[in-house]
């Protein structure tokens, strides 16, 4: 009996992975030139981080936490999402005593108790970005901008970026109310768990995916209508620094995100491409979080890239280097021959040449599979080549070939395959 993968976990196959991390390295390259820095932060937390700073009654901690107890009795959980254990890394190590103004960057998986399907998973990856100490709405514009380049920058299209303003402590209770009063009169509408939410977390009922549900959120009040003047100034002049740089959104007075510490700016890119789970990015300011769990009184904002939904969104034809090898060696003939095959593949790889490695017997066996495999190049290298020093170079592509001295071959290579700046440089 063999052992299957755990529900919800998968596998990133060969091919798959070499576009992944060709996308990681262009979101990698563009969050290093908008001045973010990579932190690497632990997969399991303590429970309480996430309780605290998500909320208790939000689906992600009330339902979708691997959470267990450690041989100590203390409770863990893997990180649901990555913004909670930036921020209590941003705390502990002090980051505040620096520059007041902190970009960090994470990459990594996310664990999600969820029902499995198409484009949600139990582990998924986020890419995502912290900007932690500067409250201006140019920062807003900024990782909003940020976010529009990095969809285009890997060559995804028809995504739409969608943005709302959620108010701040002071003026959202209002619209609560107004929310709430507005949910009590269609309460035969809604489904079970949003009757539920309608009294403790009104505004999860506008996130709800059941139809029905959907259309009761239609009709609900804005909460653009409710807003403080603050706020609202605040979201106008984002608004006005996207305009000015042509980055294209709507405003969707609906998108609350699932987390309980979002203010302000809170937005989704999604793509109707991506079917029933359609956001690929989404994030927010979340200016009350570092002093909840703690930390000094800054405010932050950021997002968070689910990699899986953005590479189902790249296009087919999608640019992608091969990570297959260039040239094929072929050992043939007695034990000293393919030794020296052996030690030839071998010195090759070390100047940075990738070698496939023939296998199988014969000869005629070895160059079809080296054929298959895609290679440029073959060399072959016999009885005859070894005694003479020589091996046999053939290029695939033009179908001819030509013996070259032993000692030359990784040259010519490193030549012909454009590697030779690389190598050296
Ligand atoms: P959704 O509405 O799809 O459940 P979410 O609001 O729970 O998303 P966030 O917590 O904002 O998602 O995470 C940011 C991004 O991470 C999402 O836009 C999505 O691309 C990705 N993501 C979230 N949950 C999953 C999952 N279970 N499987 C795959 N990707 C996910
Ligand atoms: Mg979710």
């Amino acid at each position: 009996m063999t052992v299957k993968s755990v529900k919800g976990f998968r596998d990133t196959l060969p091919g798959e992975s070499n576009v992944w991390r060709r996308v990681e390295e262009r979101i990698r390259g563009a969050f290093h030139t908008w001045g973010f820095q990579e932190i690497l932060l632990p997969f399991l937390e303590r429970t309480e981080l996430f309780a605290r700073s998500l909320g208790e009654t939000t689906e992600v901690v009330e339902k979708q936490m691997y959470s267990f107890q450690d041989l100590r009795g203390e409770s863990l959980s893997l990180r649901p999402e990555g913004t909670a254990s930036a921020v209590r890394a941003y705390i502990e190590n002090h980051l505040d005593q620096g520059d007041p103004i902190v970009r960090l960057f994470y990459t990594g998986p996310m664990f999600r108790y969820e029902r499995p399907q198409k484009g949600r998973y139990r582990q998924f990856n986020q890419m995502g970005i912290e900007l932690i100490g500067d409250p201006s709405p140019e920062a807003d514009a900024e990782v909003l901008s940020l976010l529009d380049y990095l969809l285009a920058h890997v060559g995804v299209t028809d995504v739409t970026l969608a943005i709302n303003n959620l108010g701040h402590a002071g003026c959202r209770p209002a619209y609560l109310d107004a929310l709430r009063g507005y949910l009590a009169s269609s309460r035969e509408d809604l489904c079970a768990d949003c009757l539920r939410k309608a009294e403790q977390n009104p505004m999860r009922v506008l996130d709800c995916k059941v139809e029905a549900c959907i259309a009761v959120a239609a009709g609900a009040p804005s909460i653009l209508d409710h807003v403080c003047a603050e706020c609202r100034a605040h979201f106008e002049a984002v608004r006005a620094l996207l305009d000015l740089n042509g980055v294209k959104y709507v405003v969707d007075p609906r998108i609350v995100r699932g987390l309980d510490y979002y203010v302000r700016t809170a937005f989704e890119a999604t793509s109707s491409r991506l079917g029933a789970q359609n956001a690929v990015a989404a994030g927010g300011r979340y200016d009350g979080l570092v002093k909840a769990l703690g930390g000094p009184d800054v405010p932050g904002l950021g997002f968070a890239i689910g990699m899986e939904r953005l590479l189902a969104l790249l296009p087919e034809d999608a640019d992608v280097p091969s990570d297959r090898p260039s040239v094929a060696m072929v050992g043939a003939g007695s034990n000293e021959a393919r030794q020296a095959a052996f030690l030839l593949a071998d010195r090759l790889r070390r100047s940075g040449v990738a070698v496939g490695w023939g296998g199988g017997r014969s000869l005629k066996s070895q160059l079809r599979r080296a054929d298959k495999a895609g290679a440029s190049y073959v060399i072959i290298l016999g009885d005859e080549e070894l005694e003479k020093d020589e091996v046999v170079l053939r290029d695939m592509r033009h179908q001819s070939q030509e013996r070259v001295p032993r000692a030359r071959v990784g040259d010519i290579l490193l030549r012909r395959l454009g590697l030779d700046e690389t190598v050296k440089g």
